[in-house]
């Protein structure tokens, strides 16, 4: 995509800077089981594309030629599109928003139908004292760290994996399929990449460093109760002393930092 970004060639991509529409792009692909849309290409042909993700996150795509169909009301199909990836887009970081990334701690937490509990975690990821990077440097600065957060992360976020902002300086990572050992030993790269970030030109002795709260699905829980643990995690990484996990245990568990 990028490739073709710069070549101006393949798919029209309605943005000024590639990147960011790709973190955007990256951060809400794969994640839902299957999705269908209309896709323009540059040298004029109409596309109908499907994708299928397995549970692997393994991706099938299938693009159709619907050039020469209902291309009278393309604009509206393709405004619709774009309203719906509105609707599940921070604006400020281009990341998932609350909304979509709510809707994958539902998923995670879907019966497997064999009794056994939803294996994954959440975690809820706050910057640090963010309120004072505001007060000393403005609020658009303050908003460049939240974008500089976003990238960050993004970066290092598994494909099954679903990163989003859910208000302010606040963030959540789902990890299905993974134990709080290794749940921690993803979240520890992210820590040691904030606190290398030096993201402010004007100031380039500035840093910053954000705390992380982790707990693992249980059999009983609810997107509220999960996201409540993890929030009291998060809390305890605070006062701890923050730029730090906090890892809820469940009864009878033993997180450790290994696989
Ligand atoms: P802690 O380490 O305990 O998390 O302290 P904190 O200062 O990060 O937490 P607090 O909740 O006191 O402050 C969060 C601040 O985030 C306050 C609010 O003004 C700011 N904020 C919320 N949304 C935005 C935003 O979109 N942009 C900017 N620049 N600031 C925001
Ligand atoms: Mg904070
Ligand atoms: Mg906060």
């Amino acid at each position: 995509m990028r490739r073709n970004f710069h070549a101006k060639r393949g798919t029209v991509i309605h943005a000024k800077d590639f990147e960011e529409w790709l973190i955007s792009t990256q951060s809400r692909r794969g994640k839902i089981g299957f999705r269908a849309f209309e896709t323009e290409c540059i040298d004029g042909r109409c596309l109908w594309m499907t994708e299928t993700v397995d549970k692997d996150g393994w991706m099938l795509c299938v693009a159709n030629d619907v050039t020469c169909l209902k291309a009278k009301t393309r604009s509206v199909r393709r405004d619709r599109d774009l309203a719906i990836k509105a609707s599940y887009t921070d604006e400020l970081t281009g990341v998932a928003n609350r909304r979509f990334v709510s809707a994958r701690i539902e998923d995670m937490l879907q019966p497997k139908g064999n009794g056994e509990p939803p294996l994954g975690c959440l975690c809820v990821l706050d910057i640090d004292p963010f309120k004072s990077i505001n007060d000393q440097y403005g609020h658009h600065t303050g908003d460049l760290v939240l974008r500089d957060f976003a990238r960050r992360i993004h970066d290092l976020v598994r494909r099954t994996d679903c990163f989003g902002r859910i208000g302010g300086e606040e963030f959540v990572l789902t990890l299905p399929g993974t134990s709080c050992g290794q749940a921690q030993l993803i979240v520890e790269r992210m820590l040691a990449s904030v606190r290398k970030a030096r993201p402010l030109q004007d100031h380039p002795g500035f840093r910053y460093t954000f705390s992380a709260g982790i707990a693992a699905a249980q059999l009983a829980d609810t997107a509220i109760s999960l996201y409540a643990r993890a929030d009291r995690a998060l809390y305890m990484a605070k006062l701890g002393g923050r730029d730090r996990i906090h890892t809820e245990e469940p009864p009878g568990h033993q997180c450790t930092g290994t696989a």
